[in-house]
């Protein structure tokens, strides 16, 4: 089955749309990009976008800081969004991707004077960490203090460059500290410790990304376990004590946390309020949490 893509204002297929080598954006990183889910409920037949207002608003944020006007509203990339997963048509978990950039075909760092657009494809993508507990390493690269809490295109060389340093140590992921050491986030997830029956988790300040599962799981374990999040410094020692672990991504969905630095973390098995948020995660965005159904928009 074709996957399907939203390129130059039509849908094509995926392998038709082609980019110029001068466009801006291959050669500065100046893009803003979005990953979403949608989900398959077999029982339901349907694929399930999960929130995906909250994606496009996060990506207008992207747009801002790179100077990039789009012609579209956010109920116009959710339109779009629909109708390209609709035309692929699978029956199994996809992931989306769409792409805000700069355009013009000509080089020379800036970003003004250049026009900008906006594609977004989806395919069928099964697990990202591709274990059941993910074993991890914290990272020597650190992240660059000014401008890490977007998703700009640009700025992952910092997370590619950690994510390939820990799985060449035998790591499944690596854990990033800000500048001030403090722990930041994963490459692609953010981190979540239970400390004392509390969910600890880093905050903006401390470079992570806003993360929009981050968001449902802090929300899930206070209305639905009762258990509070606290968002605050978390020193790199606090890894090894914490009773739980967890890293959360639209990619990596709800991980637990095995291992890091060669420590285990509690007994090394998943914990069980890290058990019992995995599954209410998942309930929830399949669609299967009527009290959550906002956050899920059917594709079919
Ligand atoms: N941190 C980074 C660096 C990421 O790339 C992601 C994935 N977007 C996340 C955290 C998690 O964010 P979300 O839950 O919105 O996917």
């Amino acid at each position: 089955m074709p996957s399907y893509v939203y390129y130059q204002k039509k849908i094509m297929p995926l392998e038709e749309a082609k980019m110029g080598v001068m466009t801006h954006c291959i050669h500065y990183g100046t893009a803003a990009f979005e990953g979403i889910r949608g989900n398959w409920n077999a029982a339901k037949k349907q694929i399930f976008l999960f929130r995906l207002k909250e994606h496009y608003e996060r990506l207008f944020k992207g747009c801002r800081i790179l100077r990039i006007d789009l012609p579209y509203t956010i109920e116009d990339l959710n339109r779009i969004t629909v109708d390209v997963v609709r035309q692929c048509g699978f029956k199994e978990d996809v992931y989306v991707r769409p792409v805000a950039y700069k355009s013009t075909e000509g080089l020379g760092v800036r970003l003004h004077n250049l026009d900008a657009d906006f594609f977004v494809f989806a395919f069928p993508w099964g697990r990202y960490l591709d274990v059941d507990k993910a074993r991890c390493g914290v990272s020597s690269w650190r992240f660059p203090k000014e401008i890490a809490r977007a998703k700009l295109t640009g700025l992952y060389i910092t997370n590619a460059l950690a994510k390939t340093e820990a799985i060449e140590n035998g790591f499944d992921e690596g854990i990033m500290l800000n500048a001030d050491g403090y722990i930041a986030e994963g490459t692609g997830e953010n981190l979540f410790l239970v400390i004392d029956g509390k969910l600890v988790t880093p905050g903006s300040y401390d470079g992570c990304l806003m993360g929009i599962t981050r968001d449902t799981v802090i929300k899930l374990a206070k209305n639905e376990l009762g258990i509070e999040t606290i968002e605050r410094h978390v020193d790199r020692v606090e890894l090894y004590s914490a009773e739980e672990c967890f890293l959360t991504g639209t990619a990596a969905h709800l991980t637990p946390v095995a291992e890091i630095d060669r420590r285990k973390i509690g007994s090394g098995e998943t914990g069980k309020i890290t058990r019992q948020l995995q599954k209410l995660y998942f309930e929830a965005i399949q669609g299967n949490l009527s009290k959550y159904s906002e956050w899920c928009t059917p594709a079919y």
